[in-house]
Order: structure tokens, then sequence, then C-alpha cells
């Protein structure tokens, strides 16, 4: 049977990183195991609800590289569904849960409850004042269902719960943490549809589970107290429970959950700081997993290959900032000069100005350019700014070329490269023969030569070679440095 994830998010925000990487271990191991890859909006928390979230995630997965086969996709401009299993989007399957709901209802395994606020509030107030951790009370349980449905029918707001057996062990199996046993003692009798008609996250996580035919559930660990009552949801329904999977929290350096407060944790943010779609994704596969290999550096498809579940960690994975700095510096070193520019290109623009049909009309000497700076970058936007020795008239000088533009052989030099400069264009050909030239005309060499030429005409004692120094710079900034 092939097997089918999926990635059930709610909109109530941007897609954390910690979202990103669940998506990301639902997606390798449906392509691993050729498979499909399900998108479904759990939005039945009206109160939660974020304007805009819904085409936020689809941009972020779609930026990132993972594309799901089902669900809601942006197909020219337009928000659709694709897929068999459909609708998608909980909000618009509510008569489904409904039906399940009922038939949980007739079947004794869950019950209407009429308990009102004030009343729920003092049971939580009281088993808090023993210290107990708040748990309903089950007084509506021994409500006839006859009389319940009058109630019902008349009227009266209601709730649905699930009607726990007492001191019954729920076991289930989990790919990473193995065999886990709770005890219903140690449960609560969770509503599953709320006064507002509404399913709430248990109920229709589980029906939309069994009906989309998901043999894997694969979501972070915060989730794991939740999966006792879905399994015996299943069970209540007769269902076959799929194979649960938990993955490790994505945890900061301090081993903390990662949170907001200490820096950016939306993808979006990500985005923006100028990492590379392919670096953060390497990054992320790699918090909580670990390939057979000593290789980290790995592209989608590789990953796919490689991936398993046995080699996913109970404990938390560390996000390190540092490690995916390394990663995106890598990425971006060895990207081709022309697909670096077109990633580079929205940064360039804020960074520097440039306007995009500038850049673009004249393509080659940008990507010169790129291939000129991508050394030790970080990200996109260090990059774009790295470029900017050679696109702003002004440049300001480190503090470490003052010796070398002190340098007594500078005055030679400067008139020696005026000269050279008459003679003739500065292209490729001619920057590479330059500073042999220049070298021949001043007698000055090595060190002497180089370091006060480049402090002079970057204003930095380190960077590119001088061929793309000189090129990308040109005759006419040349000059102008020299006087400067
Ligand atoms: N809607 C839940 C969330 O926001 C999904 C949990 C699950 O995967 O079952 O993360």
């Amino acid at each position: 049977m092939s097997v089918r994830l999926r990635f059930a998010p709610s909109p109530t925000g941007w897609l954390h990183i910690g979202g990103l990487r669940t998506a990301l271990f639902n997606y390798l191991y449906a392509k691993k195991m050729g498979g499909e890859f399900i998108l479904r909006i759990e939005d039945t928390d009206r109160t939660r609800y974020v304007e805009g979230a819904i085409e936020n995630l689809l941009d972020a997965l779609k930026w990132s590289g993972i594309e799901n086969d089902e669900g809601p996709k942006i197909i020219d401009g337009e928000l659709k569904e694709v897929g068999d299993y459909g609708p998608y989007i909980q909000s618009n399957r509510l008569p489904l849960y409904k039906k399940y709901v009922d038939e949980l209802i007739e079947k004794g395994a869950a019950y209407y409850c009429f308990c009102d606020k004030e009343r729920l509030d003092s049971i939580r107030a009281q088993r808090e004042a023993k210290g107990l951790i708040p748990r309903y009370d089950g007084f509506c349980r021994s409500i006839p269902l006859e009389e319940a449905k009058k109630r019902v029918e008349a009227g009266e707001p209601y709730v649905v719960r699930l009607k726990l057996n007492k001191h019954e062990d729920v076991k289930f199996h989990d790919l990473v943490r193995g065999d886990i046993t709770i005890n219903t003692d140690d449960m609560d009798d969770q509503v599953l549809l709320k006064s507002d008609g509404f399913p709430t996250y248990h109920m229709a996580v589980v029906v939309d589970d069994h009906l989309m035919g998901v043999t894997h559930i694969v979501r972070g660990e915060e989730w794991l107290p939740s999966t006792p009552k879905h399994v015996l949801l299943y069970k209540a329904l007769g269902w076959e429970t799929p194979t649960y999977v938990h993955l490790p929290t994505v945890l900061n350096k301090s081993r903390k959950k990662l949170s907001k407060r200490e820096g950016d944790v939306a993808v979006g943010d990500f985005r923006k700081a100028g990492y590379l779609p392919d670096a953060l994704i390497n990054f992320l596969a790699l918090i909580g997993w670990s390939p057979d290999t000593t290789e980290e550096i790995m592209n989608m498809d590789t990953m796919i290959k490689e991936f398993s579940f046995e080699r996913v960690s109970k404990t938390g994975g560390i996000f390190d900032l540092d490690k995916l700095n390394w990663m995106n510096a890598h990425y971006i070193r060895n990207k081709e000069n022309s697909e670096l520019l077109d990633l580079a290109i929205p940064f360039m623009e804020e960074e520097i100005g440039l306007a995009k049909e500038e850049i673009l009309a004249n393509r080659e000497y940008y990507e010169i350019m790129m291939e000129a700076v991508k050394e030790d970058c970080d990200t996109l936007r260090v990059l774009a700014n790295k470029c900017k020795m050679f696109t702003e008239d002004e440049i300001t000088y480190d503090e470490d070329t003052k010796e070398w533009l002190e340098s007594e052989d500078l005055p030679k030099l400067k008139d020696g490269i005026k000269e050279l400069l008459q003679d003739r264009e500065m292209d490729l050909e001619y920057a590479g023969e330059f500073m042999k030239l220049l070298k021949e005309k001043t007698g000055v060499k090595g060190k002497a030569l180089f370091m006060p030429v480049r402090s002079l005409l970057t204003g930095k004692a380190k960077g590119p070679d001088f061929v793309h120094v000189l090129y990308l710079l040109g005759k006419d900034k040349i000059e102008k440095r020299i006087e400067a």
C-alpha cells in the first residue's frame, strides 16, 4: 500500500521554523516511499484564525521547495484545492464531523454536556485549590440520552465530550519513541464538538486523517499527550489507527523551545534575512535527524534517498545559527553565478538601491560581480553589501588599510595606474594582465604592490582577486578612487 502523509498546520500566524521542519520530514518520507504528501488546513479554532495566514503558508512552502501533492495550492494567482479527498480546509468539512460525533453518541462513546461556564470555572477552581490539574468531573455523563436529546432540541447550549472508560490502559506505538501506555484515569473527557458547532482539533484530526487515508502521522512531540485520545476515537469509530511518529522539539542553544523573543522564528524572517531555501532545508533536516553518512551537505533528492525514522532522535534538536550561517555560506559559494544573481537581486535593490532592470540589462557584468563576492557570505544580504565596493562612488577605508595607504610607493603606483589606464579599455583580458604590467612599470612587487593598490581601490585589505576588482570597477571608478 502506498503511504500518505500530511502536514496539518493551523492558520494562526506565520509558518514557524519548527513547522517547516515537520512539513519537511513528512515530505521526505512520503517521497522516499513514492507516496503522497498532503497539506490540510486545520482552521476549526476560529478565535485564533489570522487573515492571510493560508497564503503565507503556501508561499513559504513553495519557497522552501516542499510541494504538496494534494490540498490547497495557489494556481494562476488563485487559491484552489487539488486532490480526490477534499475539501482540505477543515472549515469546509463541518457536516462530516457532525455525522461522526452523532455516531459516537449513539454508540455511547460520547455524551452531551450542558455544564455552563460558571460551573466549569468552579470545578476548575476547586481542583486548582487542591493542586490538581483542571479536569471535567463527569457531571453530565449520567444524563439519559433521550433526555439529553430533548434538551438539545429545546435549544439548550451544549458541547459533546468523549466518554472515557475508567482505569483503561490506552496503548500505541511510536516509531521514534516505542511503545507508549497511558491510563484513562490520567485523561480528561475531551470536548469533541464545541458549542459553536465546530469540532475540536481532536475530533477533526481523527476524522480527516481517516477519511484522507493518512497512513503515517508525523508531528511535533507537543502533540504526544493528545494521541491517546485520538487512539480511543479510532477505536470507538471502528477504524484502524495510523502509524505515529512524534518529532523532537526544535530547541535553542540553551535547550529551551525556540521562541520569538530570541529572534526570528518565522520562515519568512529567514527568507528576508537572505538565507537560501536549499540551505535552510538542509539545515532543518539535520535538526533531529542524522543521515547514515558523515556528509552533511545534501540536496533534497539526497535527503529523500537517505531519510528514515530510525535515525530520528528522541531528544530535542538544537537550532544552531552559526551552523546555519556556515551552511548558507556554503550554498552561496557553490551557486552558479547566474542563479545567484537572480537570488541576490531583491537584496541588491534593497541594500544598494540598484534597480532590477538596470541589473538585468547588464547581466554579464553583474554575474562576474557575483563571482567576485560570493566567498564568505553568511547571507544574501551580506553578499549584496559586499557589492557596494564596486557600485558606490565613495568608499570608506577599513582601519587595516591605513598602513598601506601611507606607503611611500603609493604616488608611484598611482601614476603607473593612470598611465596604464590610458592605453586600453578595461576588459577582462586587460584586467588579467594589469598588475603584471604595473609591476613592470613601477618596479614595485609582492605585498608592497598588491596591498596599497587593493586598499586604495576597495577600501579593504582583503577581498576579491584583482582581475575582478579592476574589471568591475572599470576605468572611471579606478580613476576616481585614485584621486579621492
Ligand atoms: N493543527 C495542528 C497544528 O497546528 C496539527 C497537529 C497534528 O499534526 O496533528 O500543529
